[in-house]
């Protein structure tokens, strides 16, 4: 399975100037290249070689390969049009491979750049780290907000998918932001307590914003601010759907059980719903898909199987009875069965339902996983 690895570069200042006129001359490189082949009309990248390529190497004095790496570059935007003489952006990022990019440590990386090769510190999470012996391909150089990254693509081996004993479903949800068919919930006062804080400081810069802009003065800085706020919440919500997916995935090995989701369209119907019902559900919205897609990547690594569900009326169904009707959903929290009055949290509910048809769809379908033990 193919995941980006995103690493923070530490370099001195000079290395910094460095990497930014390398970053620089690569882009009027892609210019110059760009306007060559829009004036001779030659648009494939084998003809755009043969006309530019030893000028562009005298020119800009860059390395053989990031030369090829601009002609590639242009000749992919003339794939899309051709009317027009396609422009690079003055910043925009770089393609590196293994002959001008090599990993030195596990904290350090050797870069050409145009005042020689520069060996420069990086940053990275513990779980990245260890993803980098998997590094395949090309590394991009990207340039953003002053600092410099790399993406890395790395071709992580996948564990072959055990036979589960069991299935644990999962809910996703807006409270509890995913509840298992045990009845665990992930998520808890300390995540909403920070929502609530972000939420909070939103408001009042929004205040804030509104009021000045009647006054006449540009809040500018006011948006700098909820927008450097809403970088930080969205981290935020990535760590904490990192954390809870790994616990997820983790029970499930543990349990030597399969997890079952509802399919993505049910996901995205039930969002739309509740988006019309509260602007905090269109804040935790969005988070679903990463949690989502965090929960299926982590499983495919760690070779637990994934079953998708039919997500129809998983929230009205009686998990004990079967009884479906709109009326035993009483709240938002809470579930009760019109027919056999059992009385559980919904969420609990819905999760042991979607439980209940992982093992239908098993049993059904014979490219799918075979449970050992279906009850
Ligand atoms: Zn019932």
């Amino acid at each position: 399975m193919k995941l980006i690895v995103n690493l923070k570069l530490k370099p001195l200042e000079s290395q910094h100037a460095d990497l930014l006129r390398t970053l620089e001359r690569a882009g009027e490189a892609c210019n110059w290249i760009s306007e060559q082949a829009f004036e001779n009309k030659v648009f494939k990248q084998f003809a755009i070689h043969k006309i530019v390529y030893l000028s562009a190497k005298d020119k800009f004095s860059l390395s053989s390969q990031m030369v090829i790496r601009a002609i590639s570059k242009v000749a992919d935007s003339y794939q899309i049009q051709k009317a027009k003489q396609t422009f690079f952006k003055k910043h925009g990022s770089i393609a590196y491979d293994s002959r001008i990019l090599t990993f030195k440590s596990s904290n350090k990386v050797s870069l050409w750049t145009l005042n020689g090769r520069q060996t420069i510190p990086f940053v990275c999470g513990e779980y990245q780290r260890k993803l980098l012996p998997f590094l395949k391909g090309e590394v991009d150089l990207i340039y953003r907000k002053g600092q410099f990254f790399l993406n890395a693509v790395c071709d992580v081996p996948e564990e072959h998918p055990m036979i589960p004993d069991n299935v644990i479903g999962v809910d996703f949800g807006i409270v509890q932001l995913a509840t298992d068919s045990t009845g665990e919930s992930f998520t808890g006062a300390f995540v909403e307590r920070v929502r609530q804080k972000f939420s909070n400081q939103r408001q009042l810069l929004q205040h804030k914003a509104s009021k000045q802009t009647q006054s006449g003065k540009r809040p500018r800085h006011i948006h700098k601010l909820i927008k450097r706020l809403s970088g930080r919440e969205k981290n935020f919500r990535k760590h904490q759907n990192h954390v809870i997916s790994k616990k997820l995935v983790e029970k499930a090995k543990a349990l030597n059980s399969g997890i079952a989701l509802e399919n993505l369209e049910g996901i995205r119907k039930r969002i739309e719903k509740r988006l019309r019902v509260s602007q905090r559900a269109k804040i935790s919205g969005w988070s679903f898909f990463q949690l989502r897609e965090f929960v299926t990547y982590k499983s495919k690594l760690n070779g637990v199987p994934i079953i998708l569900v039919n997500p129809k009326y998983t929230s009205q169904e009686c998990s004990e009875c079967g009884h479906t009707e709109k009326a035993n959903r009483k709240s938002q929290s809470e579930f009760e069965c019109k027919n056999c009055h059992v009385s559980i949290n919904a969420d609990i509910n819905a999760s042991r339902n979607i439980r209940s048809r992982a093992f239908v769809n098993t049993l059904q379908s014979s490219e799918n996983i075979v449970l050992k033990n279906a009850v």
